[in-house]
């Protein structure tokens, strides 16, 4: 949207009779909308939004404040990104490849199946050039991306019948995010993307025979384990899936320098919290999830190479059909294979040594 109409819409949205939103700056107060597509309540991923939220105010000494919409309240859980480009909203809540309809490339901005870990994926968007080729492709649809955290590495999925060979997977419907829905459907897979209040229910009434969501602590706190007590793990598909914060780029530049520095700083602070979060409190989870007579299992080695080889397919698709999925894919290996030797003799050493 243009710049002059989204003032006055934000203007009119937030203070009622302003047509400008320069009367809210020079008040020196800003309120401004913050949809996530979360349930604003959840573990982790309503805590990143609500703690952001918290942290800004307090930062600015509530001269910016957000008011959080949980995921539907304001906009549909997967609109977030078109409600802050449309300037329904600011400020929203997500992660990038909820949006990935619009341009492929956004998927490595979330993350991508057998791709970068939580730690490798900020080290690449600081220093490996991701945060702007993320900038880049955002300023097409008026957008600036901030990263604000990460789950960690997913799980599998929760599946009502164990999975012993590639067949096992042909017929059923999964509820999977990402590109690792294309690569399950080329092998046989209805892979199906629900937002996350309707994971359980569909769980449960069998239209769906698989399942992930996160990691244990939410895939706990959304009762998936009491469907089944079959876990796969890790999540091919989400070795470590981002989460967003996303401002309006027009909304962003009226703010003042200062303002701009606390959103920033805000989303980067909250980051830290929300890794931190999401590995103590998945490793407690999983703990209380075998308790309750949960196993955790590794898909066999048949299921994983062939699920290497969709995603293959998969990536050199997208590559041929979009520049930008092909240019931002290149950066993104040309730090993700010296990373995985790196990982490999480092911290790969460590994990064996001290287990
Ligand atoms: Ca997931």
């Amino acid at each position: 949207m243009e710049r002059r109409k989204f003032l006055q819409g934000a203007a009119i949205a937030g203070a009622g009779v302003a047509i400008t939103s320069a009367p809210a700056i020079a008040s020196g107060k800003i309120q401004w909308k913050l949809p996530t597509s979360f349930p604003a309540k959840a573990p982790g991923v309503g805590t990143n939004v609500t703690s952001f939220a918290k942290r800004v105010e307090a930062m600015s000494g509530g001269r910016l404040s957000l008011k959080v919409y949980s995921g539907g309240e304001l906009v549909p859980p997967f609109a977030v990104e078109d409600a802050v480009q449309k300037g329904t909203a600011e400020i929203g809540h997500s992660t990038p490849y909820y949006s990935a309809g619009k341009n492929s490339a956004i998927h490595f901005f979330s993350t991508v199946p057998f791709g970068m870990t939580a730690t490798e994926h900020v080290a690449w968007l600081r220093h490996g050039g991701g945060q702007e080729l993320w900038d880049e492709i955002y300023a097409e649809r008026g957008l600036k991306g901030f990263y604000s955290g990460n789950s960690g590495t997913q799980s599998g999925g929760w599946f009502k019948k164990e999975i012993n060979s590639v067949k096992d997977l042909s017929g059923l419907n999964m509820r999977i995010a990402g590109l690792g829905g294309e690569a399950m459907r080329k092998l046989g897979v209805n892979a199906i993307l629900l937002p996350p209040p309707e994971i359980f229910p569909a769980f449960k009434s069998g239209a769906i025979d698989a399942a992930e969501w996160v990691g244990p602590m939410l895939d706990q706190a959304f009762g998936l384990n009491k469907i089944t007590d079959l876990c796969y793990t890790p999540a091919f598909h989400e070795p470590g899936a981002a989460l967003e914060i996303v401002v309006n780029k027009d909304a962003f530049n009226d703010l003042p320098k200062d303002l701009q520095a606390i959103v920033e700083e805000a989303a980067r602070a909250t980051s830290v919290e929300t890794l931190a979060q999401f590995d103590y409190f998945n490793t407690q989870a999983m703990i209380k999830l075998k308790e309750k007579g949960v196993q955790f299992k590794e898909f066999p080695e048949d299921v994983i190479t062939a699920l290497k080889g969709a995603t293959a397919e998969v990536m050199d698709d997208l590559a041929k059909e979009n520049p930008q999925f092909a240019k931002v894919q290149k950066s993104y290996n040309d730090f993700l294979t010296p990373a995985t030797e790196y990982a490999n003799l480092f911290q790969g050493a460590i994990y064996r040594q001290r287990s």
